[in-house]
């Protein structure tokens, strides 16, 4: 057996196969390539679901790391460490808030933002106890927790997790009037992604945003917006947000927060909606750590450039155009996305997303697929033209049999 083989076996042998990965091992990797335990080299157009849109190895982040790592890496939240105010500090000032409350994962920040409107809702809204109700979008993805899925509309993220947590009413994505009616006097806020990445890049009807933008105010209700994925530079804006001049109560966010090297997530908003909270009523030991709030740090610092969203911007356009030639022909059914972020739907009688992903693979390039036939794009921010041409290139050789 090959050393791919040995260590796939293996793996399937001893872990839970609640993941179905393609089939390569990866040993080593530098900003948009990795190479696997052969020796072969990728080109990585996923950057891990966006966590990587700096890509593998960056030099500024590592550094950043490794210097924290000499210092202190840990001390919990029970003490202040010195890095902990300038992290908040920076993050808010980035997002134009106010208040920062660190998580890890993106589930636990969306978690953390579930709690925060239900208790701002009690506490500021006035909504009778135990009352509190969440609008969420039919095909989010909000990440994995009991309470997480119990508002997905993904049967395989679902079934068998019941019994579900209530007080999420699920709305079609991009349907304003659906929208309206869905809200009470009871309706603490309204929590959604401004382009659906698991669902295959969806990105809502023009208006959309800016709609639930005054919706919410006029009615009194929290906007959140799950930027996890679209945020930080990958769509060309620091937010996703953005491209509709919408700003909304609260940011949700994850994945490239932690530079590709450690999990940082955060929850960011007003005092107004944030200072609800008093010690004791949520928390995590490994939120807001030192390690963390130095790539953070250094994260926040690179986006402050502009740098990584005009890459995206001028590598997105370029991207759009050249799969929208795609998109005339028979290969493709239709393309959606903005700046290096794409989901394409290929002619399900080229096979599956999962089939496309795999003769991108043997081409070296790495996707992966969302529903059906629908392949995802992504490639680190600080992907070169002339790689990315590249892995087009692949593409269409593929397309073409
Ligand atoms: C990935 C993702 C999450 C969950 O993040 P994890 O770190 O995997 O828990 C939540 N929301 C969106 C939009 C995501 O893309």
């Amino acid at each position: 057996m090959s050393s791919t083989d040995t260590a796939i076996a293996s793996a399937e042998a001893h872990s839970a196969h609640n993941y179905h990965p393609l089939p390569v091992v990866v040993a080593s990797a530098d900003g948009a390539w990795m190479t696997d335990v052969e020796g072969r080299r990728y080109l990585d157009m996923l950057a891990g679901y966006s966590a990587l849109n700096f890509g593998h190895g960056n030099r500024r982040l590592i550094d950043a790391a490794r210097a924290q790592l000499e210092r202190v890496t840990l001390t919990s939240r029970a003490f202040h460490h010195d890095r902990f105010a300038d992290f908040c500090t920076r993050l808010a000032e980035l997002c134009g808030m106010e208040m920062v409350l660190p998580m890890n994962t993106g589930a636990e920040a969306v978690e953390t933002a579930v709690k925060t409107a239900r208790k701002w809702g009690y506490r500021v809204k006035g909504v009778p106890d135990g009352m509190a109700k969440i609008i969420v979008a039919a095909d989010n993805f909000h990440g994995r927790t009991t309470t997480i899925v119990s508002f997905s509309t993904d049967q395989e993220a679902r079934a068998d997790f019941g019994p579900y947590t209530p007080g999420f009413e699920i709305v079609p994505y991009g349907d304003l009037t659906a929208l309206s009616e869905a809200m009470t006097e009871n309706t603490v806020a309204v929590l959604m992604e401004p382009i659906q990445g698991e669902a295959g890049v969806l990105v809502p009807p023009p208006g959309y945003l800016a709609g639930v933008r005054e919706m919410t105010r006029e009615r009194d209700v929290l906007f959140i917006a799950d930027e996890i994925q679209s945020g930080l530079g990958r769509t060309g804006r620091t937010f996703a947000c953005e491209h509709e001049g919408v700003v909304p109560d609260m940011y949700v966010l994850g994945k490239a927060l932690g530079g590709g090297v450690v999990p940082v997530s955060a929850v960011v908003s007003s005092a107004a909606v944030l200072g609800v909270y008093r010690p004791g009523e949520h928390g995590s030991t490994f939120g807001g750590n030192p390690l963390a709030c130095a790539v953070a740090l250094e994260v926040i610092a690179m986006l402050r450039t502009g740098e990584f969203q005009q890459r995206a911007t001028e590598l997105g356009g370029h991207l759009h155009a050249e799969l929208g030639l795609l998109a005339g022909g028979e290969a493709v059914r239709a393309v959606r996305g903005r700046g290096l972020w794409a989901g394409v739907d290929i002619s399900p009688a080229l096979g599956t997303g999962r089939e496309i992903s795999e003769k991108l693979m043997e081409r070296g390039v790495l996707v992966k697929d969302t529903h059906g036939s629908t392949i995802r794009i992504a490639p680190p921010l600080v992907i070169s033209k002339e790689d990315l041409d590249w892995g087009l290139d692949q593409l269409r050789g593929v397309l073409a049999g």
